[in-house]
């Protein structure tokens, strides 16, 4: 089955997967845009190409009887109502992340789809789909190296926006830990810490950066995550997993080694976008090919959830200093692999 898709939400990554669906993605199509921004729809439109449907209502888009695939790039806080409606139509759905902002709302989708009977929904953590990511991955799961015992990491950034909160540290940043890690490692969160140092000179004012988060496991692996979005140097992530028998690191993006002016050098990466390029193109690939069978890959809605149940005891860290419980309650058997 060919994938026809409805973007919700054209504004800065809608329109990138537009323009990727539309030129790199075999099996799919986008037949509809929808934006409650007229002239984001437009932009949409114009990516998307000729006969392409334009919507201001994600409800009316969504039915469009020519639209048999959903996906939301609303910001967070507005991902619950088109993600409902997808599922309410029995249409799979593609939704970034966060599945959304609150874990009430996480909850009221992960019940609806257990409702419908059908596995409907995939979360946008595009880091499961970075090839180093796998790499280590396939390493730490040939077992050859013992049980992992650490995780080291980092994510950096070169600077962020005067509407960047120190709750965004966990929120928008370390989200993608909190969702790659446990699958990484085979493993499920248990208590949570944030720990704030020295602060950067370089952060606006009312921001905590950097900050430290140390995360432990059902198993006892603890990880430390240094999360610095002012480094000043790029988009800098780095992970190490420390194990029984030896350490596997990620790969970083190969850049050439420049020898010059008496020292050794290599690029780091500018930004989010050209750091995680290619994962999105894998990821939403895996999406469509799973859709068009009936299936989903990648992080579920109950991923989505625990990713927001883990962000909310890190947040409540932040204030309280102290390790936070992160109470998810058993998998339910709908999402068991
Ligand atoms: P954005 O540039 O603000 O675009 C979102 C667009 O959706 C805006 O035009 C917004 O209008 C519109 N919108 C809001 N409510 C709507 C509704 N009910 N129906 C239709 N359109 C609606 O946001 P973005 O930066 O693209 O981010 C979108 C999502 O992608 C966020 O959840 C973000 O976290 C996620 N994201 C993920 C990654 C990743 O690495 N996986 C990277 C970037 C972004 P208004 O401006 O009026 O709200």
């Amino acid at each position: 089955m060919e994938l026809k898709i409805c973007v919700v939400g054209c504004g800065m990554i809608g329109r990138e997967h537009i323009e990727r669906i539309q030129n790199r993605i075999r099996g799919a199509q986008v037949v509809a845009v929808c934006d409650v921004v007229a002239d984001n729809v437009k932009k949409g439109a114009e990516i998307a190409g000729a006969g392409v449907a334009t919507y201001s209502d994600f409800n009316e888009a969504i039915n469009d009887a020519n639209v048999n695939a959903v996906l939301v790039t609303t910001p967070g806080q507005f991902h619950k109502g088109p993600v409902l409606a997808a599922i309410k139509a029995g249409k799979p759905v593609f939704c970034e992340k966060p599945l959304a902002n609150e874990a009430a709302d996480c909850k009221e989708v992960v019940d609806a789809e257990i409702a419908s009977g059908k596995h409907l929904v995939q979360v946008g953590f595009m880091r499961r789909y970075d090839r180093g990511y796998r790499q280590v991955k396939e390493l730490l799961d040939s077992g050859k190296f013992g049980a992992p015992m650490v995780v080291k990491c980092t994510h950096r950034a070169d600077g962020v926006a005067e509407s960047y909160t120190t709750a965004m540290a966990v929120t928008d940043t370390a989200i993608h830990e909190i969702d790659v890690l446990p699958w990484l490692i085979n493993d499920q969160w248990d208590e949570v810490q944030c720990i704030m140092p020295k602060r950067s000179a370089k952060a606006h004012e009312g921001l905590q950066d950097p900050q430290v988060m140390i995360m432990k496991t059902k198993s006892g692996i603890v990880t430390v995550l240094e999360v610095n979005v002012n480094c000043g140097f790029g988009y800098d992530i780095n992970c190490e997993v420390v194990c029984e028998n030896g350490v596997v690191n990620l790969p970083c993006p190969s850049f050439p080694t420049v020898r010059y002016a008496n020292n050794i050098s290599t690029k780091i990466e500018d930004n989010w976008i050209l750091r995680f390029i290619d994962s999105y193109d894998v990821e939403i690939q895996d999406w469509v090919d799973h859709a068009a069978k009936g299936e989903t890959a990648g992080s579920s809605a109950w991923d989505g959830y625990v990713a927001s149940i883990t962000a909310d005891a890190l947040v409540k860290s932040q204030t309280s200093g102290t390790f936070e419980k992160v109470v998810t309650g058993e998998t339910p058997d709908f999402y068991k692999k």
